[in-house]
């Protein structure tokens, strides 16, 4: 595996390093352009690893090195065996080693890169790395991001998204390889104020590191090596999910935010079967009961978290629960919930925040087939929805592509199939 910065400092000395990482740093502007145009190269991603942390501690599995952007000294060459922490005081970072003393301190970015990535990965806490580590200071805090290609990235992703697959579900996952692929080139920069473009979360995407990737995974990342989603507009925003539910949601529905001609909802079936491709998922139907005391409480400390400003007191006892019309798609239909004195309608990805599962979780989807409820002397005594789906719905329904991987599809049809319309370009 190619490492990054040295490749960069061997090819064209320090300066280069500095310029390149200076351009990392440098915000939206640049790495966005940097992923519509990569002339060839695998683009760079920045991982925020560790923002704003108290401290970090790094290290790796061979010898090491750290050094500090600009500087003229060489960096320091430190044994596989010391970890050594960054901390920060008033916007200069502290460099202290292994034996806990200090090193020194710098208002500059210091980097760390690793002997031999491949036998030797650096280390952040007890996780490997691939890529190389940048850190700096934000006040007393330090952010530690790590700088890995993007093949690399989709390959520590895709494992924590859809996992190794037997062969006759292969399709799917070179499909999902494509679509995590063009997320993240679509999300380059997101983070940019902070000086990363991606956290390692399901904020975005998860990201494991090493210790994540899986072989069956890693092939299926280099098979579709470079292939991205793309429209008018570059590298499409290509959401994804576990199961549709039989129909994938559009950004409207969910999130009432304006969709792209791609991201529209499609039955996910192939019109000569009223079998859904994701009817295997066990997700595809569910059921949840709850007592209506139950019920009620979850709703109010949901609708606490959700809907700052909302007045329980004045609403009083729950009175009913039911599905406000339809309109459309299933997901449209509002879950109304009547209290004494007043209503809320849900709309959305909303009724998975605010309506809690028995156990604590959210509901699977927006997707309600059915509401029922009993109620004694005006109140409601107990509810239950059934639903279909797991996830917001938006994109490529990852159950439904592995169905169709099993029917035959390739991964090419797969994409296009919930990305309708969108373009495949392979970027290098
Ligand atoms: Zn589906």
């Amino acid at each position: 595996m190619r490492r990054i910065t040295e490749s960069v400092r061997r090819r064209h000395g320090p300066l280069a390093l500095v310029a390149l990482v200076c351009g990392l740093l440098g915000g939206l502007g640049g790495a966005a352009s940097g992923a519509g145009s990569v002339g060839g190269r695998i683009p760079l991603v920045r991982i925020g690893l560790a923002p704003e942390a108290a401290e970090v501690r790094i290290g790796a599995r061979g010898d090491w090195f750290l050094g500090v952007l600009g500087a003229p000294s060489r960096p320091t060459r430190i044994p596989a065996t010391e970890t050594w922490i960054l901390r920060a005081e008033s916007g200069r970072l502290v460099v202290i080693d292994a034996g806990g003393r200090r090193r020194g301190t710098t208002p500059d970015t210091v980097f760390a890169f690793p002997d031999d990535l491949e036998r030797g990965p650096l280390l952040c806490g007890d996780q490997s790395y691939r890529g190389e580590f940048l850190a700096w200071a934000v006040g007393d805090r330090v952010t530690l991001v790590d700088a890995v290609d993007l093949e690399s990235y989709v390959a520590a992703v895709l494992p924590l998204e859809l996992g190794p697959q037997p062969a006759s579900r292969e399709a799917a996952l070179r499909a999902q390889a494509i679509a995590a692929r063009s997320y993240t080139l679509s999300m380059m920069g997101r983070w940019a104020d902070r000086g990363f473009d991606l956290l390692p979360t399901v904020e975005d995407q998860v990201y494991g590191g090493l210790a994540a990737e899986r072989p069956g995974c890693t092939t299926a990342v280099e098979e579709t090596r470079g292939l991205v989603g793309v429209d008018a507009a570059g590298p499409i925003r290509a959401f994804y999910s576990s199961t549709c539910g039989g129909h994938t949601a559009s950004p409207e529905e969910v999130w009432k935010r304006p969709s792209a001609p791609y991201l529209k909802g499609v039955r996910d079936l192939s019109g000569d079967t009223e079998h859904s491709f994701c009817s295997g998922s066990p997700f595809f139907r569910w059921k949840e009961e709850w007592t209506g005391a139950q019920f009620e409480s979850l709703v109010r400390s949901g609708l606490d978290r959700a809907r700052p400003g909302w007045d329980q007191k004045k609403h009083g006892r729950l009175t009913g629960v039911s599905l406000a019309g339809k309109s459309g798609s299933q997901r449209a239909a509002p879950l109304r919930v009547s209290f004494q004195h007043g209503r809320v309608d849900l709309a959305g990805d909303e009724v998975r925040w605010v309506v809690r599962r028995p156990g604590g979780e959210g509901l699977r989807s927006a997707l309600l087939t059915s509401v029922q409820m009993t109620r004694r002397k005006g109140l409601v005594t107990q509810v239950r929805i059934a639903g279909q789906g797991y996830g917001h719905g938006v994109g490529m329904c990852q159950f439904g592509a592995m169905g169709m991987a099993e029917a035959g599809y390739t991964h090419e049809q797969i994409f296009r199939f919930y990305y309708r319309g969108a373009g495949l370009h392979r970027y290098y």
